[in-house]
């Protein structure tokens, strides 16, 4: 059975004070809690370890936002897949349309990047979604069956199984517009569908696929309901322990 899995994508907030407080209050806010869902929390790179060693001993899995292709070199600014186990990360969010829109990565770029994640041991959490003209235009499915089969390229059916898939339609990130559950499982159903072309039905549903654009304490129940919606990536609710474990809860 595939699992549940909630992520918290921190962005670019919290510094290291900050940090701690945010995941100290989220063991308290967990502590004792019979959790249905594996909880991720992806930091910015300079509070992983700390959040880390804060973490040890609980089920809350580190993630980390972004990462490079290729294991080291002259690339000012970058970290690699290595350096991101090394803090203990699990997990690493891969292709955020924010990634793509604003730093200009293309699916080849994601690709290569899945590849380097699932070579050194980490999960790569990969995002992908229609801009609002795709969805108004009716490119929706074509839009995100090409990002998948470009990100997935070159991959074997275990290594698909070991990747997660957001669905983030960009228009519903930070906008505070959710996709209706009906709309999101519709995506969330076709992608399975096409996981199941790229590889085989027993291995398709093994894939969790989180839904990601403004969830939030309220709406998290009724989207998290659906068949194929296996968990949320989460921007905005996870930067407050309390919102951020409502939505967990609602698994
Ligand atoms: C995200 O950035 O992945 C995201 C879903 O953000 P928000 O929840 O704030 O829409």
């Amino acid at each position: 059975m595939r699992k549940y899995i909630i992520a918290g994508n921190w962005k670019m907030n919290k510094n290291l004070n900050e940090a701690i407080q945010l995941v100290s209050d989220l063991k308290t806010e967990l502590d004792g809690k019979v959790l249905n869902a594996e909880v991720v929390v992806a930091p910015t790179f300079i509070a992983l370890e700390v959040v880390k060693s804060l973490v040890k001993n609980t089920s809350i899995k580190l993630g980390a936002q972004n990462m490079h292709s290729i294991d080291s070199g002259a690339l000012t600014g970058e970290i690699s897949a290595d350096m991101l186990k090394s803090v203990g990360c699990e997990y690493v969010i891969l292709g955020h349309s924010e990634r793509r829109t604003i730093f200009g990565e293309s699916d080849e770029f994601i690709n290569q990047k899945v590849k380097q994640a699932l070579k050194n041991n980490l999960i790569p959490i990969l995002c992908c979604g229609e801009s609002l003209e795709e969805r108004e235009n009716g490119s929706t499915f074509k839009v995100v069956e090409s990002q998948i089969r470009a990100c997935l390229n070159g991959l074997s059916n275990e290594e698909i199984k070991n990747t997660v898939v957001a669905y983030e339609p960009i228009w519903a990130i930070g906008t505070g517009k959710t996709a209706t559950p009906e709309q999101a499982q519709e995506v969330h159903a076709f992608i399975r569908g096409l996981l199941t072309n790229l590889t085989n039905a027993e291995t398709a549903s093994e894939i969790t696929i989180q839904y990601g654009g403004s969830v939030n304490a309220k709406n998290a129940k009724e989207l998290l309901s659906k068949p194929d919606i296996d968990g949320a990536l989460v921007g905005g609710a996870c930067l407050k322990a309390d919102s951020f474990r409502d939505i967990i809860l609602s698994v």
